[in-house]
């Protein structure tokens, strides 16, 4: 069955979305992950994931989109990054653009890690707004099937690791040069910034890996990659699932909104 918004025709996008009411959305980024992978790993594999879940739970997947927050890598090649209130303006726009053509809800996974913070304060700004539309969040990798996988050799890591390497291995095999990844492992955060204890900055991750790589790459493998997919979409099934069985929230926006409007007519 075809899923992905832009593989569909008319009539199977239609009877999709009059069904289902779902549209899927990945979020990446255009980044560097060291010397060996490709800049868009985020939302290559954010979208395989996605792919995967819509075909155990049917819902319309829309295309990956590559233009999250990664300011904290705009010193290396590759990198896009949009001014912050662009990058707010259009992902609404676009949610207003899927709800448009027939989408009740609509479930964000996101696949990059330095998108977390800059989407749950967008989730909240959608408490300004009265839509017909319902808005989901969720992160390809917090599920307990994927958390529960016990295949990796090296302990921590993350952005380019070999959980990560693996990922892109097994969604675009022939993508990764592995001999490009020179830097000695395991590749440990610098800390240089320490002595701000308990202070927040900007480039806190840039101190830590200044080449934008962690942990082992070299242990990263297609068939790990593989196992780590299948487990990424069983748990986004379920999260899809649980979003199509919603009427909780959708009411509960509606009393919101109504709450607000008669705030508004009270002053
Ligand atoms: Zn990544």
């Amino acid at each position: 069955m075809q899923v992905r918004w832009e593989h569909l025709t008319p009539p199977e996008f239609k009877k999709l979305a009059r069904e289902e009411q779902v549209c899927i959305l990945p979020i990446g980024s255009l980044e560097r992950h060291g010397d060996h992978m490709p800049f868009g790993t985020d939302g290559i594999v954010v979208h395989d994931v996605c792919v995967r879940a819509a075909g155990k739970e049917p819902c319309v997947v829309f295309p990956p989109y590559w233009f999250g927050q990664v300011h904290e890598a705009s010193c290396f090649a590759g990198t896009i990054n949009f001014p912050t209130d662009l990058t707010c303006t259009i992902f609404q726009h676009l949610l207003d653009e899927i709800a448009r053509n027939g989408f009740k809800k609509i479930l964000i996974v996101n696949g990059h890690g330095g998108n977390t913070n800059f989407l749950q304060y967008f989730m909240m700004s959608q408490a300004d707004r009265e839509v017909d539309y319902t808005v989901y969040l969720t992160f390809a990798y917090g599920g307990d099937k994927f958390k529960a996988l016990d295949i990796w050799e090296a302990p921590g890591g993350g952005h380019a690791d070999e959980c990560e390497t693996s990922l892109i291995m097994a969604a675009a095999p022939g993508t990764v040069i592995m001999e490009q990844q020179t830097q000695p492992e395991p590749i440990l955060p610098k800390h240089d910034l320490s002595h701000l204890n308990r202070i927040y900055t900007g480039l806190w991750w840039y101190d830590n890996y200044p080449e934008n790589v962690t942990g082992t790459p070299s242990l990263g493998s297609e068939e790990k990659g593989e196992a780590a997919l299948s487990a990424a979409a069983e748990d986004l099934s379920e999260v899809i699932r649980t979003v199509k069985d919603d009427t909780v929230l959708p009411a509960m926006q509606k009393e919101f909104y109504a709450r607000v409007r008669a705030k508004k007519e009270n002053v």
